[in-house]
């Protein structure tokens, strides 16, 4: 496989590769090029060149060319499962899913290139105000290996509709389907250099995204520390970033929610993607009159998850990388160590080869022993007296992403709804994030926003044009 570059399709200039392994065997499926300054240098020049041109290309022909993209991937939605799963490790359902997730996301961005527009209006004694929005020229996209094909979906989708050129790096990990999709937009039309990949290292290729000064805006996806790292480096080139960083969700049950739909709602959505998800039901809060029940229920459930390679029929697929399981492992271990839960299922690494973790559920767990987000196929469940005490837990960690209320209350829905600290609340469902609805956090989680109508504030800026009367 080669580095995607400006449709030619050449190595790294520095020769040298990495490879990229499958969670599920460990065995290597392919390597990529290490790109390094020298390559971001190289993906910027051939964005410079192009970047006016397809600004220049009319709303309509950018929306044909959008749709023409979803209907590529729609096309090769099985190849583009077997080949995410077999780099990612998730189920090839859930890889199905995103793949098609991420051709309505070039659809969506299609449907919107008329919407990006700005403001007018008369000022009486001054003449006609107009404010147009601009594109910003050349957007950096950094893109992590959860869910890689969706997540480069809002980035390059927003930033191609709104007339700027791109440049990508895709997560070391996770890069294979990237580099396809990056293919298939170049084959629906989007013209050569518009759209770049530079596969590599973080600390080499990504950085060098960051400090280019040519690139004026970095949209990043990644965990907080990494976030504060692109934020410093970001710093003295003075370009505009978003950042969507980690979560750690509150997931909360009240004493009336329909518990059986709850429990397969928390179970679902902890569990999805072997729990990678930033928006994961990450803390389970559970009404002391009703947690017991809630815990049996959830047992019963998770003992049934079948747990293996994506490729089969299976539930639950493994971690990305040694690392992260090994993260996960520390973390349950911490827990039960120090009495701050009970272990009531799993809790151990499989044998073998393979990232593979058993999907676990801890009861009685202590707030504060899960202030850190766990990124991995954990359920911590969290007893609570009152509402205000589930809301105060809710708001008692840095993140701000995501969280969900599960009542039929319409009152303790609202409450909720209104008191909790985050960029997104659903009420009796969770992880629904259709691109219509805005995303984005607080807090630790970041700032910004993709999707919805937002994504036109971060990937273009105002120009004000007074004509005077
Ligand atoms: P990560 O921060 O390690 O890496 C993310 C990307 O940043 C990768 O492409 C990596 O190569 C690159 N990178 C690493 N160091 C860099 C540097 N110094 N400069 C520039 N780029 C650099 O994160 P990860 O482990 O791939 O992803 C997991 C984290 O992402 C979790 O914390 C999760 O919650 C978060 N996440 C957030 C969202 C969201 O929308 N808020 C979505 C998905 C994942």
């Amino acid at each position: 496989m080669q580095m995607f570059l400006d449709g030619s399709g050449r190595d790294s200039l520095s020769g040298s590769t990495l490879p990229v392994y499958n969670p599920a065997t460990g065995t290597v499926i392919d390597t990529v090029p290490a790109g390094n300054a020298d390559d971001v240098a190289a993906a910027v020049a051939a964005a410079e060149t192009a970047r006016t041109k397809w600004a220049g290309v009319s709303q309509a022909d950018k929306s044909r060319i959008l749709i023409a993209a979803g209907a590529l991937i729609r096309e090769e939605a099985n190849t583009l499962a077997t080949l995410l799963t077999t780099e990612q490790g998730k189920p090839f359902r859930e890889a199905k899913d995103e793949i098609l997730g991420t051709a309505h996301i070039f659809e969506y961005y299609a449907s919107m290139t008329g919407s990006i527009r700005g403001d007018a209006a008369v000022l009486p004694k001054y003449g006609y105000m107009n404010v147009v929005r601009k594109p910003l020229g050349i957007c950096g996209a950094i893109v992590p290996w959860n869910m890689p094909a969706i997540i480069f979906g809002w980035k390059a989708g927003a930033a191609l509709a709104c007339g700027n050129a791109v440049v990508v790096k895709p997560s070391e990990t996770a890069p294979l389907t990237v580099l396809r999709l990056a293919e298939l937009l170049t084959a629906a039309g989007v013209p050569g250099g518009a759209l770049n990949v530079v596969t590599g290292s973080g600390a080499v290729a990504g950085n060098a995204v960051v400090r280019n000064a040519d690139i004026r805006h970095v949209s990043f996806t990644g965990s907080v520390a990494t976030g504060r790292a692109v934020s410093l480096a970001a710093a003295p080139t003075l370009k505009k970033l978003t950042l969507e960083l980690g979560g750690n969700d509150a997931f909360i049950v009240a004493a009336d929610a329909d518990l059986d739909a709850a429990v397969a709602g928390a179970v679902r959505n902890r569990f999805y993607n072997c729990g990678q998800v930033c928006t994961s039901a990450k803390r389970i809060l559970v009404d002391a009159g009703c947690v017991d029940e809630f815990v049996r229920k959830a047992k019963a459930a998770i003992e049934k998850l079948v747990v293996g390679n994506g490729l089969e029929k299976v539930n639950m697929g493994p971690l990305n990388n040694p690392g992260q399981r090994d993260a996960v492992a520390s973390a349950v271990d911490r827990i039960v160590q120090e009495e701050c839960g009970r272990l009531i299922f799993g809790g151990k690494k499989q044998e073998g080869p393979g990232n593979f973790y058993a999907p676990t559920l801890l009861s009685d767990v202590s707030p504060d022993a899960v202030s850190e987000e766990i990124f991995g196929p954990v359920m911590p469940v969290i007893p609570f007296a009152t509402l205000d005490e589930a809301v105060e837990i809710a708001n008692s960690t840095p993140y701000g992403l995501g969280a969900s209320i599960w009542t039929k209350n319409i009152t303790t829905a609202c409450t909720a709804a209104e008191q909790i600290r985050s960029g997104v609340v659903w009420v009796n469902r969770h992880l629904i994030l259709p691109p219509e609805i805005p995303f984005g956090g607080t807090g630790n989680s970041g700032y910004g926003r993709e999707n919805g109508r937002e994504f036109i504030y971060e990937y273009t800026e105002p120009k004000s044009i007074l004509i005077g009367l």
